[in-house]
């Protein structure tokens, strides 16, 4: 998503912010049980404000890292909206992304989670707030 960018230390809530922790999982576990074709993670160390829709073995995968699942200006609504754009890499279909044809392209992705992933994991209303509000917050820490 973002590519390769570190969230400096100062935007970073604590590793030991066990409920914002608590929280984020949450989200990735309802993700997690409504896509069970794919395997999620959250890498909770890593300051790369990052998240990645990739394959790996042939099995279809997304990595949250730290830098964003800690950023302090992102809250569930973001990650909400970031995972079910990451989703959508996975099973948005067509058009393809010009260079991992294996996913569907950024536009793709987007579309796809504001009109079928998030309402698929939170229902109609929730995931209207998530496709408006967490898209917001997240295009704020992608492009300050
Ligand atoms: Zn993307």
């Amino acid at each position: 998503m973002i590519l390769g960018s570190v969230t400096p230390k100062r935007n970073l809530r604590s590793l030991l912010d066990f409920r914002h922790r608590a929280r984020i999982e949450r989200i990735v576990g309802r993700f997690a049980v409504r896509f069970p074709e794919i395997g999620f993670d959250i890498l909770w160390t890593s300051p790369t404000c990052n998240a990645q829709a990739f394959v790996l073995d042939g099995r279809k995968q997304i990595r949250l890292y730290g830098g964003l699942a800690r950023h302090r200006r992102l809250s569930v609504a973001g990650i909400a909206w970031v995972m079910a754009h990451e989703t959508g890499h996975h099973l948005g279909g067509a058009p393809a992304h010009p260079h991992y044809f294996w996913l569907s392209s950024e536009e793709r992705a987007d579309e796809w989670a504001a009109t079928s992933g998030l309402r698929t994991v939170f229902g109609r209303s929730l995931g209207r707030r998530y496709a408006t509000v967490g898209r917001r917050e997240a295009m704020k820490v992608a492009h300050p």
